[in-house]
């Protein structure tokens, strides 16, 4: 049961075959059981109850595709009932006192809370290392990082511990870890999926999307999440729709824009094979590849690690133990309280992004650092502007190389950031973007080190993603694969 996508698991509750309560403890089981650490709180009775909601309304019939399936939240997402951790020690204890829009969306919609997912400190990272909880492994591989920073998504969807979950992707934060992890997972065009609730990292860039098994799966759970929302600020305003619509559509001339610098040096060996074997997979499928250049990738590192810190400096300025968040015991005066308890209560990757944030918003050099940062992330969705019109959708690598060991890059802040090379621009630019499954790395190490493969989309063409997507998972089954044992 627990092996089924949401598309699967919905027949059978509305064919009565399981009902909401089953599918809620047989998950909670699985939860209870695992050792990745991919979960930082469970609430068993709250789960029950609405589970037994969920089948109170499954015998009214009053149902959406979505009711009675669990779900599980990235703790970036504010919940009443479970902790709202940001996965810190800043907000070890907290309880937020109402739902962020998606948590209100997804139980609107009849969803079953499963509990809050583990991830980096603030969504800062790419390898769940930066949780105050420790980090999640890979159930590919317990040896492995799973991705980040939304890796306990991830992790939970590849283990068969929930069968959806939702992430947050502020420059890779939902495809890295997908494809770390052989899940699918989307990235909306910015503004699509209302960011109240969703603790703030960098607001410019933050977008919230679901993670699956399946295309499929996540046009279902972004059917329920995407919306306007009048308490964020930078919600789009746009009618609804029906992300599965264009499923079906066969991919019979559509063009596939490659990106060289996606193909470049740095790229692994076994990460490009897995890519160009997808590639070829889509030919059959009868598309063409164009050859396109995104001349500005490599300034995506450091304009990126200036914008993100930068606001990443304001939005945390809120956790000063008075407004929010941890206090310490034992202070001379308030500028020492303030002092200490943000001293006491961020990690350190969170202290060197408000340090690097403060200084390039500073005067005197926010002209040379944040200012121009600015400039050339519009140069960058310029980029993209240019090469579609060569092309429909881009393809290419997630990560530059499959997930690498636990503790290998703990120590080495640039050697995270240069990994991100291949997902920074598009979250700069504000466009959607995927990964799904398209097979392994090689060797004795990474045989078992899931590849993702990247397609990115203009604004608003979720739609068309999600069939191109749908399309290639029809005629291959890595996204059906789990890690031996699941
Ligand atoms: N790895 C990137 C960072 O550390 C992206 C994180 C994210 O998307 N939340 O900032």
């Amino acid at each position: 049961m627990h092996t089924k996508t949401l598309k699967e698991l919905s027949a059978l509750l509305h064919a009565k075959q399981v009902s909401a309560s089953e599918l809620a403890k047989l998950y909670l089981a699985r939860i209870r059981q695992s050792d990745l650490n991919a979960f930082i709180d469970i609430n068993e009775e709250l789960t029950l109850q609405q589970a037994a909601q969920a089948d109170q309304r499954i015998a009214n019939n009053d149902m959406t595709p979505l009711t009675g399936i669990p779900i599980a939240h990235k703790d970036i997402f504010v919940t009443r009932g479970w902790r709202s951790t940001a996965g810190s020690k800043m907000l070890m204890n907290y309880i937020s006192p109402f739902d962020a829009t998606v948590v209100e969306q997804f139980r609107t919609a009849g969803m079953v809370t499963l509990g809050k997912l583990n991830c980096d400190e603030f969504a800062m990272g790419s390898s769940n290392e930066n949780s105050f909880f420790g980090p999640t492994k890979n159930p590919w591989d317990k040896t492995a990082i799973p991705g980040g920073s939304s890796g306990g998504s991830a992790a939970a969807i590849a283990a068969r511990l929930a069968p959806a979950a939702t992430a947050t992707d502020t420059g890779g934060s939902i495809r890295q870890p997908a494809s770390l992890c052989g899940v699918t997972g989307i990235k909306p065009t910015y503004g699509r999926v209302s960011r109240f609730g969703m603790i703030a990292f960098a607001s410019s860039l933050d977008q919230g999307g679901p993670m699956a098994q399946s295309a499929e799966d996540c046009g279902l759970l972004l059917n329920a999440m995407a919306g306007f929302d009048a308490r964020d600020s930078t919600s789009l305003e746009r009618p609804a729709e029906d992300f599965t619509r264009d499923l079906a559509n066969p991919l019979q001339g559509l063009k596939i824009g490659i990106p060289r610098e996606y193909f470049g040096a740095g790229l692994a060996s076994d990460v490009e094979q897995a890519v160009r074997a997808a590639l070829r997979e889509y030919e059959k499928l009868g598309a063409t590849l164009v050859d396109i250049s995104l001349p500005k990738t490599e300034l995506s590192i450091p304009v990126y690690y200036v914008i993100a810190p930068a606001e990443a400096s304001s939005n945390l300025s809120r956790f000063d133990g008075v407004r929010y968040g941890h206090r310490a015991k034992e202070y001379k005066d308030l500028a020492d309280m303030y002092r200490k308890s943000r001293a006491e209560g961020f990690g350190d990757e969170v202290k060197r992004r408000i340090l690097v944030g403060a200084y390039v918003l500073s005067h005197g050099y926010y002209d040379a650092y944040y200012l121009q940062a600015q400039k050339i992330r519009r140069l960058i969705a310029q980029d993209f502007q240019n090469a579609f019109q060569q092309c429909d959708v881009i393809m290419g690598p997630v990560s530059p190389t499959v997930a690498w060991d636990l503790g290998a890059k703990a120590d080495d802040p640039v050697a995270n950031y240069l990994a991100d090379i291949f997902t920074l621009s598009t979250s700069l630019a504000g466009l959607p973007g995927m990964s799904i499954p398209c097979g392994f790395g090689q060797g004795d190490k990474n045989a078992k080190r899931p590849v993702g493969l990247q397609i990115i989309g203009n604004y608003f063409d979720e739609a068309k993603l999600l069939n191109v997507a749908h399309q290639y998972q029809l005629a291959t089954d890595w996204h059906r694969r789990a890690p031996d044992g699941v």
